[in-house]
Parts: C-alpha cells; structure tokens; sequence
C-alpha cells in the first residue's frame, strides 16, 4: 500500500500517531478507536516509507490470536510475508530472546517451558512433600505469579520476608519450586519476562544488542503490562526512545494477574516529553451500544475522563432477556443466533457469545449441539491441553530435555508399564538425596549397588525407551512422533477418537523442528486456533479483549457473574468487574443481546439469581428487556421480533425431502423467514449443509 493511501484511510488524529515516529508516544483511547489499527499502520509506514528494516520493529501484544492478528494486517498493508519478524506477545518474544542468550545466566538454551498445568503438577508435588494440603496449590500459585509479575525472585523474598507480609512456609515454598523449575531446566510463563529482564540487567552486552536492534517498539493494551513487562519494554527502549503504548485505562482487566493501570502514568513520566494523543471517534459500534458501554463505564472511579462517538447511527435494538435458569438461557441464545443465522444477513463466525467463567460454557454449547449450529470454544480445552496431546508432548518435552522432571512424571507409567505410585515416589526420594533430575536419579539406580532388581528393572524398560527415542531426536519430527507411538505403544491403549486427534499432531509437527514445536505447543492456549471455520465463536470475557464480533451475546449478567462472586466485597476488584463488563459490551458491533437466568447451578448448588448490579447504571430506554417463560412458548414467539410460525407450516418444515437443480437431493433441516422470502437449511449429501431463499433456489419437493 502506498504511503498515500496508508495515511488517508486514517482520521487526522491517527495520521499524527502514525506520523510521530521519533521519541515516545501514548495513544490513550477508548474501545472501538482504532488504537490496535494505528499500530499496524505505524508499523507498515516505517517500514515502507520511512524504510526502517522490519526486522528493527518489534511490537507486542498479549494474546497469540491477537498478535496473529497484527502479523496478518501488517502483511496486508505491506505485501510482505511478516514471518520471522518480531510482532508476537510478550511471552514469545522474551522466548524467542531467551532461547539464544540465556545461559549467560546459568540457564540452559535448551529449556523446555512450562505451562500452568505443568506448574500446577510441580507445586503439588512440592505441597505434598511438605505436607501442605494440596488443595491450596492453585492459591499458592497465582501468589508465585504475583511477585513473579513484581519482579520478585525467591531470594528478594527471604531478604524482605516482613514487608511482603507473607509466611516463612509460602517462601519455601517458592524457594523450593524455583529449585525445582532449575533443576528441570524450565521456565514457567511468567519466567520467560523474569528471566528476560535478568538476562537484560546482569548481562549489559546483551542488552545492548537488542536495545540497538530495536530502533523502533510498539506495544498494544498497554494497560493490562505488568511490573515486569512494563520494566523489560523500558530497558528495550533505553538507547532509541522510540516507543509507542496504546492502551485504554477503561480495559484494565488484569489486575489479579498483576497488571498496573499505574504503568500509564508511569510512562508519562519515565519517558519525558511523550507525545500524549486520544481518538475519539468509534468505528465500531452503533450509537445504541456505545450508549449503553457509556452509561456502565461512566460509574467507574479514578478514571481518565473519555468521550466516545460514532458516525454509526443508532443500529439494532438491544436486548436484555431474562430466562428461568441457564438452560433456558442458553436455548434462548441458540434461537436467536438461527434466527440471525436464517435471516441470511450473518454468517455463524460473525456471531459471538461470551461469559464470565468457563462452566457457563456447558449450557451454551449443548443448546448449540441440540441446533447443529457449529461453534467453538476458544481458550477452554485447545486442541495441545488434550491429554493424548499432552502425553506425546510429555514425551517429546523429554526427548528435548530429559532433565525435565514433570514432564518425566506424567509419561513413565504412560501407557501402563508397571511404574505405580510407590516406585515414583522411591526414585523421588533418591532423587532429592542426590540431587538430580528423576531421568538423572534412573540413570544413577541402574549403575549403583543396593538398589533392589525388580526396581532397576521397572527403571530400566522406561530408560531404554527413552534413551532410543533421544538417541533418534535428530530425526524428522513427524518421524520422531510416529516413533514414539511405536516404541511406547501409545496408540494402542488409547481409543479411536484420541487416536485421530494424535494423528493431527503429527501433520502439525510438519516442518517444524523439535525446539520450536515445543514452544508453540506451550505458548499455545485455546484462543489461539485459527477461525477459518464458520463457527459460533464462545469464550470468556477476559479472552475476548480486542476483538469485535458483529453480533454479541453476553450470557450470565447476573450478580455473582457479573460481578463475579469473589470480587463483590472489594471495591477495587468490583471495579475491574465493571471495567469486564465494558470490555464485553464494547466488542459489538451491529448487534448486542444480553441474558440472565433466575435460578442458575454454579459449582454445586442450585443458585437464585439477581440481575446484575451494574444494569442498575444502564437507563431502562437503552435496551428492551423480554422475559422468557417455560419452554413450550419459547419455539412459537420469536427471540427478535421474527414469525417463525412457519416452521411447522411449510411445505419445505424439517424433514422434508427436496430437490435443488446442481445438488440433487438433500434434507430440509430448518425453514424460516417471512411468507414471502422464506429461508430453508438444507443438508445436500454432495455439498453440506446450504442455505438458501425458497424464492430463488428452485427447489423441488419430493
Ligand atoms: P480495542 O480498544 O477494543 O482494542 P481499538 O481501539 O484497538 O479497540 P481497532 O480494533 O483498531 O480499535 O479498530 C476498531 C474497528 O474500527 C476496526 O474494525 C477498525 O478497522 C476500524 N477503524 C479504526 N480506525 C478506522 C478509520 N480511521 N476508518 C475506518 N475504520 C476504522
Ligand atoms: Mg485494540
């Protein structure tokens, strides 16, 4: 795209983000305002006209999705393939750092990564050990990530144990696990900054290679970094200054992750003379739904005060629908979404429905499944999280890095081979007292006396296994996988439909070297998978930040979901509550349906609901409330105001058999649509599924 052209698509408030290229900027700015558009833009201008190398720009996001995003959108303004260039999140890019320079501080290139799953196992085992009630792993963790974020390592911690107010038995806790991820040669996710920023600090040569290389950095939601990211994005910027943040303070939804609105004023002040720039107008939503994110931001405190408009015109109504219990709900959302879907105007990808937490996830889908309307869940179980893929990649962890414990511990008796929990337990022992890896602590059984035979001989089969697959880690990936469900016999104690999935995994490896599978298939959650499929998109509110969807259900709006139950008696996170809530609302673009159930079973218990606390500060004339009764009235009225009475009535109602001129026969599996442009699905053997006008499609009934 010529400089031109770049510049002109732009209002005149982005052209000036764009065209300040030299020193730091700060683009402060409410959803919908193209903050994300004026990076990729930026981007693509030094890059062109000001013939910067790409490769001296580096931009940072947070979520894989949306850095694929970026790298797409940079490609299409450039016309240049954006692989190898440096736009990747946070965590990938300090990796990608790391990977090369981090045994400069004691570490291993080779490292394998640990996801939270991976960490979840290690401070578990480290609870039992000190005989803390395994349950409060996952408390103790998100404590590990808080000062991890902090930038506060083990040691820092028992230098000052008083004035982080925390028990001696956390800190060894954290001392412990720390050990723990050294000796097996990890580093779990909030590592990869930690490690990047001490790398950084202890080694000033590596620093200021990178910082040289940088000339230009660019970061996106700026107001969700933390202490460490905020930190290491500093030192990047330390010889060039050129750094642009956009961000928006109205969107910080990371705070219990360790995230610092504070950092946009620190920034201010940090880098002296910031060119500060807001953009006002929205181009994303209707006035309607801009009304309505306004009116719930609004009541929050301590914000920088933001005016949103939009050239939109006022769009669709909104809709608060209210059903009996979260079952109703969902068959509410399922038929509204085959309504819109039948009205022809969306396709299903156009359509999105979030929530607060996953289990509301359940409902939903099932009345999905119940329609055959195709969806998915991003960010709930990915396609690497599944056990089988877990297990391979245990393997192929290993094979990599043998030193990596946790990764040993899930695939030695995986498929069974006689390695209980007693054995396990008695190499963990010994492995303590030597201090060395499990694989290491194995090695040392089979060469040392005074070790009984039938465990040296449990030891041994799962060494010569090992060993043989590490012997052949040069091989082609996709060989080296296949050799691992020949040596192990995995495949054949798993059933048919893991086994196909596993099949998958070997044509994702195509290509692709062992190292840096591994690192995809860790810094991969479920948001990542792309969405080329005509899929109803379902995930949560915090994974939906910087996307927009045409069409937007949020399910749950409910007091102890939205807000969500653990924050209510904190008014700060009450606030990040509502924050949440404005992120959800501002992803719309036409259309915005929101719904609640009476009675909901969250966890274990049966529930009475209350509408949420915060459609109190949304004045009643913005949105149209219905009120859902039982099921049986739920298939005659229509969701939005549409007759769908023809269901039954028409000839061409579900079931029957029709013949379309190119397709041959096929099975009407919906009808719809006012008397005189009635819309049918149709299921053709030859093509899949169809949709189509009865009033152009010359169907014949048979
Ligand atoms: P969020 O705060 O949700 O991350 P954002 O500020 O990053 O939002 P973008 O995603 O960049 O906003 O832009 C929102 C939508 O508006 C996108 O579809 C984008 O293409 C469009 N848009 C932004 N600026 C313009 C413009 N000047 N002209 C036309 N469309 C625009
Ligand atoms: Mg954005």
């Amino acid at each position: 795209m010529s400089k031109h052209v770049l510049l002109n698509v732009l209002n005149s408030q982005q052209r000036d983000a764009v065209l300040h290229t030299k020193g730091p900027l700060l683009v402060l700015a409410g959803a919908g305002s193209g903050k994300t558009k004026v990076i990729t833009h930026r981007f693509a201008y030094l890059a062109t006209a000001q013939k910067i190398p790409p490769s001296s720009i580096l931009a940072m996001t947070f979520t894989n999705k949306a850095a694929d995003e970026m790298k797409e959108r940079i490609e299409g303004l450039t016309g240049k393939s954006a692989a190898g260039l440096w736009i990747g999140t946070f965590h990938s890019v300090s990796a990608r750092i790391l990977r090369k320079k981090i045994d400069r501080i004691g570490f291993s290139n080779d490292f394998c990564i640990y996801d939270e799953n991976d960490s979840g196992n290690l401070v578990r085992s480290i609870l039992k050990e000190f005989k803390i009630h395994e349950a409060l792993y996952k408390g103790i963790l998100s404590k590990i990530y808080s000062l991890k974020a902090s930038l506060v390592a083990p040691e820092d911690l028992l230098a000052n144990e008083d004035s982080y107010g925390f028990d001696e038995k956390f800190a060894r806790v954290y001392v412990r696990y720390q050990d723990e991820l050294k000796k097996n040669n990890a580093l779990d996710f909030d590592d990869l900054i930690m490690c990047a920023v001490k790398l950084f600090e202890q080694c000033p040569e590596v620093l200021q290679k990178y910082r040289e290389e940088f000339s230009h950095i660019m970061i996106d939601e700026f107001q969700d970094t933390n202490a460490s990211q905020y930190r290491l994005s500093k030192l990047l910027a330390s010889k060039h200054g050129n750094i642009c943040v956009v961000g928006d303070d109205d969107q910080s939804i990371y705070k219990f992750r360790g995230a610092e609105v504070r950092n946009i004023r620190a920034f201010m002040e940090d880098f002296s003379k910031t060119k500060v720039i807001s953009l006002e107008q929205n181009y994303r939503s209707t006035q309607r739904i801009l009304d309505i994110a306004d009116s719930i931001i609004a009541r929050s405190s301590d914000r920088m005060p933001k005016k949103l408009w939009t050239e939109r015109g006022k769009g669709d109504k909104i809709y608060y629908c209210v059903a009996t219990n979260e079952q109703e709900e969902a068959r509410y959302i399922a038929q509204a979404v085959k309504e819109l879907y039948l009205k022809g105007k969306y396709s299903y990808r156009d359509i999105a429905v979030l929530y607060r937490v996953n289990q509301q996830s359940r409902a939903l889908e099932e009345a999905m499944r119940e329609n055959g309307q195709p969806h998915r869940i991003f960010g709930g179980i990915g396609f690497y999280q599944r056990k089988e893929m877990k297990d391979i990649i245990s393997y192929l962890k290993l094979i990599a890095n043998p030193d990596d414990s946790v990764s040993l511990k899930r695939i030695v008796n995986c498929p069974p081979r006689q390695i209980g929990a007693a054995t396990i337990t008695r190499v963990e022992n010994e492995a303590r007292k030597i201090d060395k890896s499990l694989y290491k602590t194995m090695k040392h059984i089979l060469k040392s006396h005074g070790y009984t035979a039938s465990l040296k001989d449990k030891v041994s089969l799962f060494i010569s296994i090992i060993d043989e697959l590490i012997a052949h880690r040069e091989i082609k990936l996709p060989e080296l996988i296949e050799m691992i469900f020949e040596k192990t016999g995995y495949l054949e104690c798993v059933g048919e439909e893991r086994a196909n999935n596993l099949k998958e995994l070997v044509i994702a490896s195509e290509a692709k070297d062992l190292r840096s599978f591994l690192d995809t298939a860790s810094l991969f959650n479920g948001l990542d998978e792309n969405n080329a499929d005509d899929c109803v998109s379902l995930m949560t509110l915090h994974s939906a930040k910087g996307l927009e969807f045409p069409v937007v259900f949020i399910a749950g709006i409910e007091d102890g979901l939205v807000p969500h139950f653990h924050a209510i008696k904190d008014p700060e996170e009450l606030e990040e509550e509502r924050r949440l809530f404005y992120v959800g609302v501002t992803r719309a673009q036409d259309m915005l349906v929101l719904s609640g159930a009476k009675r909901r079973r969250l966890y274990t218990s049966l529930q009475e609901q209350q509408p949420s606390r915060f459609l109190s500060d949304i004045p009643s004339g913005c949105y149209h409330c219905i009120e859902k009764r039982p099921r049986a009235d739920a298939i005659t009225s229509s969701i939005i105001n549409l007759p769908i009475d023809l269901l039954n009535t028409s000839p061409f109602a579900a079931g029957a058999r029709v013949r379309h001129p190119k397709w041959g026969i096929g099975v009407v599996r919906d009808s719809y649509g006012e008397t005189d442009d009635v819309k049918v699905m149709v299921n053709f053997p030859s093509v899949g599924m169809k949709r189509l006008s009865l009033k152009f499609a010359n169907l014949e009934k048979i």
